[in-house]
């Protein structure tokens, strides 16, 4: 594989760019396999990368019913942050942006991580408070945390509607290390990587149903045909319960909902920053890409589904909350909206765990935030499938922590899957 440095890039400059490799091979598949992950968007195939590249297992294979990245790995508004403040959430998410910090270096491959401070807006002095409690924790634990009085934010940001907004803004709380990335640069940063270490990424291969005995699973089936694997993870996203149906699992603590994402035409940079707006109900984030089109969204379209198309109320909703904050936008055309299918749980929180099937690994309820917690949640995820034990960090993110009373809450929401995020 040819590395990507600045010599190579310079000699394939020279030579009309005919010297680079493909970035991963299309294998030929295999009747058997250490282990099978299913799904090939990031948390799939970091942790195909992680099983390689931290406990030497060869012998892996992702398999991905359409493209790589063509879940909601490819649609995401990439948001990566690590605020949060319960034990083991933090331990977790800090790991996850400490990783996307070398991620480019670690992979070869430029993932365009930039660290432009993600900005969230409060509103009302209890708001505030909340932030501070939070982003207090934060500091305790060692991560980088801000609050921002309102003239720091004007200075900062002076663009926002401090005049005349609905709901006047009082402040931020700031992550300065908080940033973005480009989704699909990652997802082909860790296939390439993964492949490199010898890993079978095997594309338009559906698993289409599962074959059990008692507690093993023994083989699934596939549009390419019956394979079989030691061990088995799913990481899925949005399709989970339409994996763990095939597996005759029941009780699987996760509604799949849809959540929408904008692009706009291109503008010259207005923004250089991850802004977040949350206030009554609204709910919007907004960034430039490279490219210049702004990158938002909002909530999710408040109904199950596992369709990846949204309707139109929530663009009206998005609409409604860029004006609130940024009304020079308002003659902006939007280019694109498409929605992504989350994976949401009843507690906004994830599961990395072992499941009623000896040979079966689960790696799930992402909500709307899972982008950014693929690196560690390929760690943690390889290092469960490996060592047979949940790390310290995640032994609460199972499937038994609501019958034993854990929470694991962020937000303290309770168990309505549409109110997490
Ligand atoms: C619009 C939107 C905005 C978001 N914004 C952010 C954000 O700003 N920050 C953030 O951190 N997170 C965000 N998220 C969440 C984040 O995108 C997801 O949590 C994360 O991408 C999940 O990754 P994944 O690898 O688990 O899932 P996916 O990328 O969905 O990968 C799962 C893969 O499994 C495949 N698959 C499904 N069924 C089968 C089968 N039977 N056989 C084989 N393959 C199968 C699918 O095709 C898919 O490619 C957002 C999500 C959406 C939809």
């Amino acid at each position: 594989m040819t590395r990507f440095n600045a010599w190579n890039v310079i000699k394939n400059g020279l030579n009309g760019q005919t010297g680079w490799d493909r970035q991963w091979r299309d294998p030929e598949v295999k009747k058997e396999y250490d282990v099978v992950i299913v799904g090939g968007g990031i948390h799939g195939l970091a942790t195909s990368y992680y099983l390689a590249k931290n406990f030497n297992i060869k012998n892996i294979a992702v398999l991905e019913k359409g493209w790589i990245g063509g879940g909601n790995a490819g649609r995401n508004t990439t948001i990566i942050r690590s605020n949060y403040m319960m034990p083991g959430s933090h331990q977790f998410y800090e790991h996850s942006l400490k990783l996307w910090e070398n991620l480019s270096h670690e992979l070869n491959y430029n993932v365009m991580f930039s660290q432009r401070s993600h900005i969230s807006l409060f509103h009302s002095p209890t708001a505030r408070d909340v932030a501070a409690r939070r982003y207090n924790i934060m500091k305790l634990h060692g991560t980088d945390a801000e609050l921002w009085n309102i003239d720091k934010l004007k200075k900062n940001i002076p663009y926002l509607n401090y005049s005349n907004a609905r709901f006047p803004i009082l402040g931020a709380a700031v992550q300065k290390r908080a940033g973005n990335a480009r989704h699909d640069a990652v997802v082909w940063g860790y296939a390439r990587a993964a492949d490199q270490l010898g890993v079978d990424i095997l594309q338009n291969c559906e698993v289409t149903n599962i074959s059990r005995t008692n507690s093993n699973i023994d083989s699934l089936e596939t549009t390419k045909g019956n394979i079989k694997a030691k061990k088995i993870g799913f990481a899925v996203a949005g399709n989970t319960s339409r994996l763990w149906e095939m597996t005759g699992l029941v009780n699987l603590p996760i509604e799949s909902h849809k959540l929408q994402a904008f692009v706009t035409e291109s503008i010259k940079p207005l923004l250089d920053h991850v802004i977040v707006y949350g206030v009554a109900g609204a709910h919007f984030y907004i960034s430039q890409s490279d490219k210049g089109s702004l990158v938002f969204g909002g909530d999710l379209d408040w109904y199950k589904s596992y369709a990846q198309r949204g309707n139109l109320p929530i663009v009206q909703d998005c609409a409604e909350a860029a004006m609130a904050i940024l009304p020079s936008l308002g003659r902006i055309r939007i280019v694109r909206h498409w929605a992504g299918v989350c994976d949401m749980s009843m507690d906004g929180t994830f599961f990395i765990c072992k499941t009623p099937i000896n040979n079966l690994y689960l790696n799930a309820g992402w909500n709307y935030g899972g982008f950014k917690a693929g690196p560690a949640s390929g760690w943690y995820f390889a290092d469960l499938i490996a060592n047979e034990k949940p790390h310290n960090f995640i032994k609460n993110h199972n499937l038994e922590r609501f019958e034993n009373g854990i929470n694991l809450d962020e937000r303290g929401a309770g168990p309505d899957p549409k109110l997490h995020g």
